[in-house]
């Protein structure tokens, strides 16, 4: 089996071409087959650079590895290092295009210069490996399509049918909205007189309202980039694709890609429409999230940092399963850390008296606070205050003004940090700048 994700480097990745990219992966891991990258980059004025290093660098990161492809260097059997890009194999669609003219399946259209397809069929009919025999009666196609422009750049519909023979390309997996470019497809290879592959057309991607999700992209995330951005896990990424459309045979609901290339087959795929719920990634995020190990989620929290350019700190394996226990995800952590180590970050008195308590000893504790570290330096000589003095600094205090525990922590807690409850405050201090610290207990002074 040869399977290849072909996308167009028009835009960033997208969720939905991610699902196709992980189907695609999913069935050649299945199968022991082989996956192709191929870039289609023919239109040379919408494809980026930018875009495919887009679409290569979040390929990677979800873990979706690739056979051959621009990055990787193969050779053919002449020696020659095969390319991937369809910019770069212009002469071969050239080639099939006059083989099409000279046998009379094309034609030069006489407005433009451009080669047409020659429509030399009533019906169009191909097997669908998700969708049955599907038929298209060809006038219901449109007019007969372009095929090569007048400059000599061959159109997408010639690109993907001459690269997928010439590339072997055993099951063409792609998205339901392609089921009509397919029909084009098909007639193509009937006048070359080629075999057709198997086809398999993943069902459409849709919000939850039902709309299809493109049409969305401007209110939620719909790119891969940004669900990285803001701290989506890869796995949890992965395992939310892999059910939209497919279901696995034991209807298991968390699984890795690993586990599901070995139980992946197309015939578990629906046709309906698959929802986009956004609460549901949420729910794998916070699984896989809780589950992870320490380290990593220590490097995804430095991904999250730079790709936020953020400053956080470096984070101890203990603080670190403090999050995992305290937090729902990376981003949880992000934001917060984000926002409590800012200098400009404040903390509202009013919610210092929502606090239940007097609010007289929560005033006195605060200034007895402020007295207290305002010229004692740290013990080991850095910026910060450590768990261990800190507890004593909180010990003194409590013990002299005769406080409930629960009153000192959660009043320091909402000063420092602005939230009564949240992760342990002692874990905290720690990651927080002394005159940071002093400054923001001034203000409820
Ligand atoms: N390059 C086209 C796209 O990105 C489709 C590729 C294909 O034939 O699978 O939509």
């Amino acid at each position: 089996m040869r399977v290849r994700f072909a996308p167009s480097p028009t835009g960033y990745l997208h969720i939905g071409g991610a699902r196709t990219a992980l189907f695609n992966y999913l069935y050649a891991k299945s199968t022991g087959g082989k996956l192709l990258l191929r870039i289609d980059d023919t239109d040379p004025v919408r494809s980026k650079k930018e875009f495919e290093e887009d679409i290569i660098l979040q390929l990677k990161v979800l873990g979706i590895n690739w056979d051959e492809g621009p990055d990787i260097e193969i050779k053919n059997s002449q020696g020659k290092v095969q390319s991937y890009r369809q910019s770069e194999r212009l002469k071969l669609y050239q080639a099939v295009a006059e083989k099409l003219l000279s046998q009379g399946s094309a034609y030069i259209d006489p407005d433009d210069q451009s080669i047409r397809l020659k429509y030399q069929q009533d019906e169009v009919t191909f097997n669908d490996k998700i969708y049955g025999t599907v038929s298209f009666p060809v006038p219901s196609l449109g007019p007969e399509p372009v095929i090569m422009k007048a400059d000599g750049r061959a159109t997408y519909h010639l690109g993907s049918v001459v690269d997928d023979l010439d590339m072997e390309i055993s099951d063409v997996i792609r998205g339901q909205d392609h089921l009509t470019n397919t029909a084009k497809h098909v007639l193509i290879l009937n006048a070359l007189g080629e075999k057709l592959p198997n086809f398999a057309h993943l069902p459409l991607i849709l919000g939850s309202d039902g709309s299809k999700l493109s049409k969305r992209a401007e209110k939620d995330p719909v790119l891969v980039r940004d669900f990285i951005k803001q701290g989506y896990l890869p796995e949890a990424i992965n395992n939310f694709l892999a059910l939209l459309g497919w279901s696995h045979p034991e209807n298991k609901e968390t699984f890795t890609i690993d586990e599901a290339a070995q139980v992946f087959s197309l015939d578990r795929i629906h046709k309906a429409g698959a929802i986009f719920d956004r609460n549901k990634l949420n729910w794998f995020n916070e699984k896989y999230f809780k589950s992870a190990d320490t380290s990593k989620i220590y490097s995804y929290l430095k991904t999250y940092e730079s790709n936020n350019e953020l400053k956080l700190k470096d984070f101890t394996d203990e603080e670190i399963k403090t999050f995992q226990t305290e937090y729902n995800s990376i981003s949880e952590i992000g934001t917060f850390f984000d926002e409590i180590f800012n200098e400009d970050f404040t903390t509202d008195p009013e919610k210092i008296n929502e606090i239940e308590g007097d609010n007289g000893e929560k005033k006195e504790l605060l200034k007895t606070f402020y007295n207290f570290i305002k010229d004692l330096p740290t013990e080991d000589g850095s910026s910060c205050y450590s768990k261990e003095q800190f507890t004593k600094i909180c010990n003194t205090i409590k013990n002299s003004l005769k406080l409930s525990p629960k009153l000192l922590w959660q009043t320091l807690r909402t000063a420092i940090i602005g939230r009564p409850s949240g992760p342990d405050l002692k874990s905290i201090i720690p990651l927080i700048k002394r005159d940071i610290l002093i400054h923001r207990i001034s203000k409820h002074i």
